[in-house]
């Protein structure tokens, strides 16, 4: 960082470092609007896998496998609308365009979502073939192969901008991870639960903590955002042991994800718990339990993690035992508004999910943290209430100067649209323009961005290349 740079200590022993340039405030102009309806920018499209039994056997909480897509139910509407067309990714595509087109929800930014069990278990061709079928359907064009369909979608009108994969953390050897580069993803979400290995044995997840640390590094390293699944209330825990393993997802720079998706553990019909519940005398948490160690969680998380959801949205008639309130989120962010607590998590502090008037004057703060052997540099536009309109994740480690997120929130638009919300003001550009200061003052002379293929227009734009593998865009500094 520049002598310039003032660095002020910040919360958990990370720092907090604001550019004096930033420090004045960028402006970020008159006219902003709040987005009507806002969902971060990009509209998320979920495509749903033909059912296959996780090669490991069966989590103790999991549903499905056999007939049901792995983790769900067939009473779950994503999973009945896809029954319906047989799984096929191509018709998922397009009937889901429909409907959006229809609730009048933008389609030209898309977050592809792939769900229903381990995805990197499938056969290759099956694989391949999926992830092809996604952008024909997307580019309304049938291709040669996965690369030429991605080839088309980089200027097709419904961009895949983003795509998500569920995986295990034994599934991520560096073999899985070329896979994932070459699909096009930019976000993998593992399941965690809890990291402790007795746990792990007593739900049978087939995997152990060390494979959660590795996994974490390989994919950080790849560029990847990473999204833990969090469980409390499994078998063989308890509240404070929860917690405990809870804050060491924070505290031990081993961990440190980005994102979460908290889902107590329910007894779902079809899972080996609900018939074994009984005979190891397990009970889960009630509402009441289930919404105290939820407000203690939220309490912890640093201000680079978003908690994507939490409760699973298991229909009532499968539920066995369990908390039946899914909104308990709703009810405890309003405490905690009510209450006037500051919850550092991003999504709380998201533009589009603050009613209140804006103050518009924002600047750049960056964030730096130590994980997985590496060096984090979380760079956020906010304003002075700590509202959040953009954020931007650099990744430096051994030789690499790597962009794992560029996000500017704010309501989705099409491309090219004109209007007023931070999407397209620039903020963007401005995030860039920081992260590679930052590189070069780190020695880099070249940064590279992982890139969901319809963004890759964007990253040209800012004089970014794609590399020789076709995976990454490339700046030379
Ligand atoms: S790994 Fe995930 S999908 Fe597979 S059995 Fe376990 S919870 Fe279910």
């Amino acid at each position: 960082m520049s002598t310039k740079d003032k660095i002020e200590r910040f919360r958990g022993g990370q720092k907090l470092i604001t550019n004096n340039r930033a420090r004045s405030g960028v402006e970020l102009g008159l006219g902003i609007k709040k987005p009507v309806r806002s969902i971060s920018g990009v509209t998320p499209l979920t495509v749903v896998l033909a059912p296959k039994k996780c090669s490991h056997g069966t989590c103790i909480y999991c549903p499905g496998g056999e007939h049901v897509p792995q983790s769900y139910t067939d009473k779950s509407p994503a999973i009945m609308r896809a029954m319906k067309l047989k799984y096929d990714p191509y018709e998922q595509v397009k009937v889901r365009l429909n409907v959006l087109k229809l609730m009048k929800h933008p389609t030209d930014k898309i977050e592809i979502i792939i769900l229903g069990g381990t995805f990197l278990q499938y056969p290759k061709n099956y694989k391949y073939n999926f992830i092809k079928k996604i952008f024909d359907a997307l580019n309304n064009k049938d291709s040669k192969n996965l690369e030429e369909a991605k080839k088309i979608n980089e200027k097709a009108k419904h961009r895949c901008v983003a795509m998500c994969i569920e995986n295990r953390p034994d599934n991520c050897a560096d073999k899985d991870i070329k896979e994932m580069l070459k699909f096009g993803c930019t976000r993998v979400e593992i399941g965690v639960q809890m990291p402790d290995d007795e746990l792990y044995r007593k739900t049978n997840r087939g995997h152990n903590v060390q494979d959660v640390v590795e996994a974490t590094e390989r994919l950080k390293n790849a560029g990847f955002k990473l999204g833990y699944h969090i469980m409390p209330g499994l078998p063989g825990s308890d509240k404070e042991k929860d917690l405990k393993l809870f804050k060491k997802i924070f505290k031990d720079e081993k961990f440190r994800p980005d994102q979460l998706k908290i889902y107590p553990c329910q007894i779902i019909e079809d899972s080996p718990l609900a018939k074994t519940y009984k005979l190891i005398k397990y009970t889960p948490y009630n509402e009441k339990e289930t919404k105290e160690i939820l407000i203690k969680m939220m309490k912890i998380i640093p201000d680079y993690c978003r908690v994507m959801r939490m409760m699973r949205e298991f229909p009532k008639e499968k539920l066995i035992k369990g908390t039946e309130k899914l909104d308990l989120r709703k009810d405890i962010e309003e405490e905690f508004r009510n209450k006037g607590l500051k919850i550092r998590e991003i999504r709380m502090r998201e533009i589009g999910f603050n009613k209140k008037t804006l103050d518009l004057n924002a600047k750049i703060k960056i964030i730096e943290y130590q994980a997985s052997n590496g060096k984090e540099y979380f760079l956020e536009f906010i304003n002075k209430e700590d509202i959040l309109f953009g954020l931007l994740r650099l990744r430096i480690f051994d030789k690499t100067a790597i962009i794992r997120e560029l996000h500017v929130y704010g309501q989705a638009l099409n491309l090219g649209e004109e209007g007023a919300e931070s999407q397209h003001i620039g903020l963007g550009k401005k995030l860039m323009q920081k992260a590679e200061e930052i590189a070069k003052e780190n020695g880099f002379n070249k940064l590279k961005i992982i890139s969901g293929v319809g963004v890759r227009e964007y990253y040209k734009k800012l004089g970014y290349k794609l590399d020789d593998d076709r995976v990454y865009m490339i700046k030379k500094l």
